[in-house]
Formats: C-alpha cells, structure tokens, sequence
C-alpha cells in the first residue's frame, strides 16, 4: 500500500485515496493551476494504523449503539474514541516516511517550510454533502510537529460533531476513510473565497470575499470580509464593498497562526486591488471550466502571486435557474408558518421538538427549538438553539424576552407548529418578519440585508446623522433592493413598476387576453417582494402603472390596445387609467394581496399617479374598500402631487388621502407648460423657477394644514440640494432620492433643521 502520494500523482478520480480536497488539489496541479506544492498522506494510512493498533474495534465498540440525541453520551463518545487515536503509537516506519516526504518538500521548495496539515474526508465535498469544516485543520507546522499533526487529523474524524453529523447523513463511521494534505503555508497578506457563479443561480455574476490574512477567519465567520462582484461577460467589476477590518490572523514566530491588530491606516482599505480581483476572477472562470461546473474557491494572495488552496463544485444551485428565481422568490418564500416576530434574525436548522425542560438534552448546537412554550428551564437550550419556535405566548412572553437577550432569532404564538413541523425537518426561522419557511435559508433567496448593513457600517461610508424629516429612496429594479436597502435609507419612497413590467415585456391586456394573467401577476410579485423584503419593516410606496400610451405599446401585444396621441404626456395615463381598464387595475391589486396577505410584508403601501381630480380619487378609493385593502391601520394610501390642481386645491385633495408625494418632474413640466422630453425647451424646464418651489410650497404648506403626510420624489432635490433646503423649511415630513445621493441629502436635511430650530429660538428671544 502506497502511504504518500504527491499532488501531480493524484487526480480528482483518487477520492478513496486522497479524501475529497488532496484529490482536488491533485486535480488542478495537473491543470497547471497555481497550487502550493505539497503531498498526502493517504487514507490507506490511516486505515492501516486503526487496523494494527486494533483501534477499529475498539472505536466501533464505543459507537454502536450511541444515542447522539444524547449530547453528554455523543460529548464523552468522542472524547474517547479521539484519545485512543491520539495516545496510539505511530509506528517509527510510517513517521519516517512522513518525516521524509517532507525533507523532500524541502529540497523542492529551497528551505524548510512551514506546512498546513489539513484534513481531507473520503466523505466530504460530495456532490450533497459538503461535510464541510468538518475536521481539523493544522497551520504554520513544521517538521517537529508534523507526525503528530497528521495524527490530530485522524482523531478530529471523530469530533462530537463529526459523528453527529454521519449519523444524519448515515454514512458508516468506520467507512469513511481520511486522508491528510501537506502544503506549503501561503503566509497571505489577504485571502478569501470566491463563488465562478452566484450561489443563488444569477447568471453573469462571480462573488470574491477577501480579509486581511488568513482564510480562516472568513470562513469560521470571525470578521466582515469585502465582498466584489465580477461579471465574467464583460470582466467588468460591478460591486464593491469594503469592509473594515481591526483584527487578522497572521503568523507569529514562536505561537503560530495568532490574531494580531491590522494597522489602523489599512482598516479601512480594499483588501485586494481592483486588477487582481479581475485576475483572481479570470482564474476562477478558468478553474470553472476545466471542472464544466461552478465552483466554490478558497484562494490566497502572497508577494504578489495568487494561489488556489482548495476548490470544489458549488452544490446548491438551482438546477433550471430562470425557474428557480421566480419560484424561490414567490412560492417557496412563502411562508409554511406565521406568528410574532419575538427575535430578530434568519436561521435555519432541524427542527428538534421537545414536551418539555426535561428533554432539553435533546437540543443540540444549531438546532430549531420547537416547544409549546419555553420556560426559565430551557435556557440552556434555548442557547444552544439556531432559533426556537412556539405554538403559545405573546411578544412579552419568556420565550420572545429571553431569546431576544440571546440573540437567538425566535418566531412565538404560531399556534400549531408542534403539530405541523416535522421532527428533524430543516426550516427557516424569520424572527425579525415572524415567518417560518421550508428548507435551507440558501434556498430560499432570503436576503441578507443584516450583514450587508452590517458591512456598509463598518466600511465607515455611513455619516448615520439622525433626521426628523425622512430619507428614502426611489427605487425601480428588484435586483438593486439589497444592496440599496443597506444604506442609511428609511425605506422606498417611490417603486416605479414600470421597470418591472417592461421586464415582464408584455402588454398587461395581452396577458390577460392569452389567460397568462395569473403568471404575471407572480411575476409582478416577486419583484415587489424582493424589494419590500429588503427592506422590511421600512415603508415601501409602490406607484401604480404609469405608462404613458407611446411607452405602453413598445410592450409585446401593446399595439393592439393602444391608441396613437399626439401628446402621451397629457394623455390616455396615470390614476384614471386604473380606473377605466380595471381589469389592469386588479392586477396590482391582486399582487398586493398575494405581498401583503399571503407573505405577510405590510411595509407595502399604495401611490396612485398622476391625479387631476378629486373625483379619481373617490373612484379609487371605492375600488379599494370593495377590495378591503382600504380601512387597515397598517396600509396607507398615497397619492402624487404632479398635477398642479393638486397644489390649487391642496386642501380640498388633502382631506381624501394619507399623503402626498410631489413628482416634480410633471410638475414642472405642467407647471411651466415645458415638455419634460423636449431638449429644445430644457433650459426652460428647471424646477428651480420661482413659479415650480411656489407650488411646491403651496403642497407642502398645504398638506401639513391638513395634518397630511406631505413627500418627494421627483428629480428636484437629487439634481438641486439647494432645493432640499426650501423643502424643509416649508415643512416636508421626507424626501425621496436617487441612492447615490442619500449621505448628501442626509446632511443638507441635517444642517436645514438645525438651522429652521435656531432661527425660530431666535425669533422666540
Ligand atoms: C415625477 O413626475 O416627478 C415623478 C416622480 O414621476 P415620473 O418621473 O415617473 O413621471
Ligand atoms: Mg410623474
């Protein structure tokens, strides 16, 4: 039996021997990819050595039969079967040819090396079950303690975990082989992973993270790394997000791998350069390639040369991707189970269920805690628990106080989960919406709006001035939701549909006519969802269509229902449209009820455009009572202000409505009789005219007489600040802007009350 193979012996074939990274690592060292030189220990070795030394009996004795549920027998199991490997004696042959294969490392590499000594399962990175981070990994290791790395190795295949872990998956403990890699240690100055393809099946997207150092504390989770993303069409590098980094894990002569202090003028910075991001990409494309499927990288960066240190294939991608996003979004977002959000947080785990405290043994790290309802007992548990799920008790309940002082996300009150939840089951618990869904938490294209916040605050980018007067964003395209929702921003305050729609590409008449009205309105929902998730609990203001008749008709089908104008702008558009094709109409409203009732997201409320009359907005209302989404406390009702008999007749308007959003971009245009789109009459167009901010203060002044909600959301104060100031002055309650502009206004916004609160002091003395 062959005891040492090196990485250009192996290919991704030799599994059995090699274990699933050593037999990956061979693989791309033939392809040429750049890998640190290095060998395996094989895993007939270890075999060999649990056969002579007749610990594969003994270790087997101590598994049979163990009840993992038990966490003090699984704990004391592991604990045993690991000393046996670890006081067993090596035999000197075996040692040696370890000790050798390394001095020839040496000879190669031109001195010796400092090693990582990392673990390597028959089982592990298979096609469905990653067995990832499963067992021991050994940095900065050198001759002296080689040997017995190798062996800590073969004890870690029996950590509690491990044998937790094979005893779901039902693999035999004395099957699964391991073998142990040997490799020069990259001392990197940044490393990370990269995804070839998006872990959610977004086509055209690689994903790099990068820290300062060390890989490991990217993947044990320890810091925020910077996340890029590359489109591989184009190379072009399309996101970027820093993250401050304080801390790192380096080497350090005499301990080791340690945690050191990154200095304080590179914490800030990007951990890799733009054109080795680009670098690093292209190599993954390359590796993707050579293995025909995505992969999932982990690559470091030393003294200007990248290296590749592992490589396996990304394993939940949804296999027809198209079909997935819309599915994942809608269907399988939907919520299984709903009750109070007690806890904020997104975990997701086997659902483990217990009678009562007395079985709270039961609970294992990382698993969902379902009960009936906690009490002080199960604390422990409730620790232990990725989240915790009951049929009883209310937001002051022990169970939502006690994990929200955890930490852990808990979802209470949702009647029946005991019964319909199924022991073992994975699930996804919602704690900050009260949702409970089916499946993995990556399956699900749950955003991850958190640690996306979480980033853009550490990347020092946020000023996080607090204002009275809102900011909020416009916003038209679901895909831009997460990365927009993580700024400084209280929530949308315009969703312009019609990106949505001329994405769907189809004439709303011309789906309802070939029966597809059903499919579009899934599609019109799951791109509202995925922005009103994003930015759960903010207010998203989702505008009813407003297509103009000329933009109506580039849509497929459009010709044949709609008329030739003259003047679009002033035509056939806007609420009175909702009004006449109400068969259009029920769409929206039938995608409302589907985001506000079946997924539960009552951070979506209404905005009907281009009002003239009070009459359409009797008429809508009407349609809304019929539709019962009018009358909830929770659902508001907007209208914009764009038609300049609003600003004649504000108080009469105000009286029907909740609020008002100014669109200063019609505006102006009626306003001042300019046509937005005629570049011949742009110098004329300026919302800047005394006659446009006379208006606007007239709607502004206006709706607050009436206690009216009273925003923005046309262009004017995202081209002009100076305007910004006039609006708080007169009184605005928000303003709604393009998202490159939100710190700017949030300042000016900022400076403007300040200055209105000490001019009325003055005026006072
Ligand atoms: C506006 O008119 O200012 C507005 C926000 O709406 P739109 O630009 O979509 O007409
Ligand atoms: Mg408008």
């Amino acid at each position: 039996m062959k005891r040492i193979y090196w990485f250009y012996d192996i290919n991704k074939k030799n599994l059995n021997v090699a274990g699933g990274k050593g037999a990956n690592l061979g693989e791309m060292v033939k392809a040429k990819f750049p890998v640190p030189p290095g060998f395996i220990v094989s895993s007939g070795t270890y075999f060999e050595f649990i056969d002579k030394l007749h610990l594969r009996e003994k270790i087997s004795k101590i598994l049979d039969g163990l009840d993992v549920d038990d966490s003090a027998k699984l704990q004391e199991a592991a604990k045993k079967a690991q000393k046996l490997i670890t006081s067993a004696k090596i035999s000197p042959k075996v040692a040696k040819e370890i000790e050798e294969a390394y001095d020839e490392l040496t000879h190669t590499v031109g001195e010796a090396p400092l090693v990582a000594v990392r673990s390597s399962a028959t089982a592990e990175d298979l096609p469905d079950a990653s067995f990832a981070g499963q067992q021991s990994t050994f940095l900065n290791i050198t001759r002296n303690n080689l040997v017995e790395s190798v062996v800590g190795c073969w004890a870690s295949l029996f950590t509690a975990r491990a044998i937790f872990y094979r005893v779901q998956q039902k693999f035999d403990h004395m099957k699964v082989g391991i073998a142990v890699v040997i490799q020069k240690m990259i001392q990197s100055e940044s490393s990370g992973v990269m995804f070839t393809t998006h872990p959610t099946g977004e086509s055209d997207v690689m994903i790099i993270e990068a820290v300062y150092g060390l890989g490991e504390g990217i993947v044990s989770g320890m810091y925020t790394p910077d996340h890029y993303e590359v489109e591989p069409s184009s190379w072009n590098l399309s996101n970027k997000e820093i993250s401050s980094q304080e801390r790192m894990i380096t080497l350090d002569k005499t301990e080791g791998a340690k945690e050191f202090e990154v200095s304080p003028e590179k914490q800030a910075l990007q951990k890799l350069e733009d054109q080795k991001i680009i670098e690093l990409a292209k190599l993954g494309k390359k590796i993707e390639k050579h293995y025909s499927s995505p992969q999932d990288i982990e690559w470091a960066y030393e003294k200007g040369k990248m290296y590749i240190v592992q490589s396996r294939a990304v394993t939940t991608l949804p296999k027809d991707r198209k079909r997935h996003e819309d599915e994942a979004i809608v269907k399988m977002m939907k919520p299984f189970l709903k009750g109070l959000a007690a806890s904020p947080g997104i975990a997701d785990g086997p659902v483990n269920m217990i009678k009562d405290a007395s079985e709270i043994d039961k609970i294992k790290n990382g698993d969902v805690l379902v009960t009936g309802m906690t009490n002080p007992d199960m604390v422990p548990a409730m620790k232990r628990a990725a989240a915790i799920v009951t049929n009883e008790g209310g937001m002051t309940s022990h169970a939502a106080i006690v994990s929200r002082e955890l930490g852990v996300p808990a979802v209470v009150g949702t009647k029946n989960a005991t019964k319909v939840l199924k022991q073992g089951e994975i699930i996804t618990v919602d704690g900050k919406r009260g949702m409970v869904y089916k499946g993995e938490m990556k399956n699900l294209l749950i955003s991850k709006v958190p640690e996306e916040a979480k980033r853009e605050a550490n990347s020092g980018a946020h000023t996080w001035i607090p204002t009275a007067t809102k900011i909020m964003v416009n916003l038209a395209s679901p895909s831009e939701a997460v990365r927009v929702a993580s700024k400084d921003v209280d929530g949308v305050g315009l969703l312009r549909a019609e990106f949505i729609v001329a994405d769907i590409g189809v004439h709303p008449k011309e789906a309802i006519a070939t029966g597809k009205k059903d499919e579009f309105i899934e599609k019109l929902a799951t791109g509202v969802a995925q922005i009103v998730e994003a930015f759960w609990p903010r207010p998203v203001i989702y505008r009813s269509f407003d297509f103009k008749t000329n933009e109506y008709r580039s849509l497929k089908g459009g010709d044949k229902y709609e008329h030739h104008e003259n003047n679009p702008m002033m035509g056939y558009r806007g609420a009175m449209r909702a009004i006449v094709d109400r068969d259009v109409f029920d769409i929206e409203i039938k995608m409302f009820k589907k985001i506000r009732e079946e997924l539960g997201f009552k951070n979506l409320w209404l905005m009907m455009p281009f009002i003239r009359t009070i009459e359409e907005i009797r008429e809508i209302k009407s349609i809304l009572k019929e539709e019962g989404l009018l009358g909830n406390r929770d659902f508001k009702f907007f209208v914009m202000a764009e038609v300049p008999s609003v600003a004649l007749m504000i108080d009469e308007f105000a009286k029907e409505v909740d609020g008002f959003s100014i669109g200063s971009n019609d505006l102006t245009q009626l306003t001042l009789g300019a046509d937005r789109d005629n570049e011949n009459l742009a110098s004329t167009f300026d919302e800047r005219d005394p006659a446009v901010l006379k208006s606007l203060e007239m709607i502004i002044t206006g709706a607050k007489r009436n206690g009216c909600y009273v925003s923005i959301c046309g262009q004017a104060p995202s081209v002009y600040p100076e305007i910004v100031e006039h609006l708080v002055r007169w009184g605005v309650d928000s303003v709604s802007i393009n998202p490159d502009v939100i710190e700017r206004t949030r300042k000016i916004v900022a400076q403007m009350e300040l200055k209105v609160l000490l001019e009325n002091t003055r005026k006072r003395e």
